[in-house]
């Protein structure tokens, strides 16, 4: 990345995550809080007046359970709430009710694109504040949001590029999706993106020695955000690397019209906190007969389902399209359709690239393909004379490197002739794009 210069990018994350349960975290309130009329989902509890107790929500705690398994974690048989300790308009009750020494799961990873892990350190419950509003000079509060319930996820610094860090994020958006553990509408909120972002010399990362600071940006609302929030902080680091200082650790905030990170408030240590444990809530004690059957619960992981896809001769962008764009329908249509003796490779094509046939249900998009089996879909045929027209046509290869659409039909053309338009033009055309790309590789 020349935006680094000689500098190399340190990235940890937390994800904060909102569990789709029907209750708020430690009190009976609705959690369908989305478009409701400010402070009409409150009580006591999440009001943090004095003298209300809190009693933890299950649901929320088994889907902050089934994000660890699903990140490889290892769920803790022993885990607690502690109270963390700051002063905030939107938190009456002086303190957040989260988890420090013993969060619900530690200790996970999960496969990126890149062939990267990222490190999970910890996948903790805890509650949401308020939300804050100014206007005209005043500050209101709306208490809707107070103690709903929220999962975070927290890495160590393993990002070493912002691409792997955005994939890391997007796969655990798909992850949540999957399991039902939580819609991750990042409009709604309902999954927010912080990053610590520091950079360091060669050396340093060779010693794998981290930086003496971070910077931590808030609150980013999308993927798109994140690259660029990370991006402009870089930038804002070197320059002060290079004029021989050292940035200092701080939380800043992304100014998207400016795209520039705006300083917000200094960064408090653990010890500002004055974590203790929450006394209001009994620890949790999990037992092996509980883990079980929880881990039943735990469907295939969309990464399972790739591998399995790939492994039956699926290319690897088409089961990243099936599997984390289009998601659990298209998968399975795909099994369905595979299950039936659709070769694996054409019902993926089929469910990306026809969209006349991937609303259908399995039974008919197999009875239209078999009235279309007169068509060559066989790989090892196409693939041959793909390779063929790609050879032989290099001006077209450089044309649809360079942008010019065109080419690709043009290719395709060569294909269906020399197939004598046999051949299944969806498939013929994935694996036109699939070998011209990996010779740009
Ligand atoms: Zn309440
Ligand atoms: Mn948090």
């Amino acid at each position: 990345m020349e935006l680094l210069g000689k500098y190399k990018l340190v990235v940890g994350m937390e994800v904060h995550v909102q569990p789709k349960t029907s209750q708020k975290m430690f009190c009976g309130c609705d959690a369908d809080i989305w478009g409701q009329e400010p402070n009409t989902r409150t009580c006591p509890t999440c009001l943090g007046l004095p003298g209300a107790l809190p009693v933890p929500n299950l649901e929320a705690v088994k889907k902050t359970q089934l994000l660890g398994l699903a990140l490889g974690c290892k769920l803790n048989e022993n885990s607690r709430f502690d109270r963390k300790h700051y002063f905030y308009p939107d938190l009456p009750k002086g303190y957040q009710i989260s988890q420090y020494k013993k969060p619900l799961c530690e200790n996970g990873k999960l496969l990126l694109e890149s062939g990267n892990y990222a490190d999970i350190e910890r996948v903790h419950l805890e509650e949401d504040v308020a939300k804050s509003f100014h206007q005209g000079g005043k500050t209101l509060i709306d208490f809707n949001k107070s103690g709903i319930p929220l999962i975070e996820v927290v890495t160590r610094p393993c990002f070493r590029s912002v691409e792997d860090a955005v994939d890391y994020c997007k796969k655990l958006q798909v992850i949540c999706r999957y399991l039902e553990i939580s819609e991750a509408d990042m409009e709604k909120g309902q999954m927010r993106l912080e990053a610590n972002i520091s950079i360091r010399t060669l050396e340093m990362e060779e010693k794998d020695e981290l930086p003496p600071y971070k910077v931590e940006v808030k609150n980013i609302n999308s993927f798109k955000f994140m690259e660029k929030a990370v991006k402009a902080e870089v930038v804002r680091q070197r320059e002060i690397w290079e004029s021989g200082g050292m940035p200092v650790q701080e939380n800043r905030g992304y100014d998207e019209f400016k795209n520039v990170t705006v300083p917000q408030r200094e960064k408090e240590e653990a010890s500002d906190y004055r974590y203790f444990p929450e006394p209001d809530i009994p620890p949790m004690v999990f037992d092996e007969e509980y883990f079980l059957n929880l881990k039943k619960a735990v469907a295939r992981l969309p990464q399972d389902l790739r591998k399995e896809m790939e492994e039956k001769g699926v290319a690897k962008e088409q089961s990243r399209i099936l599997v984390e764009v289009m998601a659990r329908e298209a998968v399975e249509k795909f099994n369905g359709l595979v299950a039936k003796g659709v070769e694996a490779r054409k019902a993926a094509s089929v469910l990306i690239n026809r969209k006349d046939l991937s609303l259908l249900g399995v039974e008919e998009i197999v009875t239209r393909i078999n009235e279309e089996g007169v068509r060559v879909s066989d790989i090892e045929e196409i693939s041959e004379v793909v390779e063929n027209v790609v050879g032989a046509n290099p001006q077209a290869v450089l044309d649809y490197k360079s942008g010019r659409g065109n080419a690709l039909q043009f290719l395709l053309g060569c294909v269906m002739r020399e197939t004598k338009g046999r051949s299944d033009p969806h498939v013929a055309l994935d694996l036109i794009k699939e070998l011209i790309n990996k010779n740009v590789k």
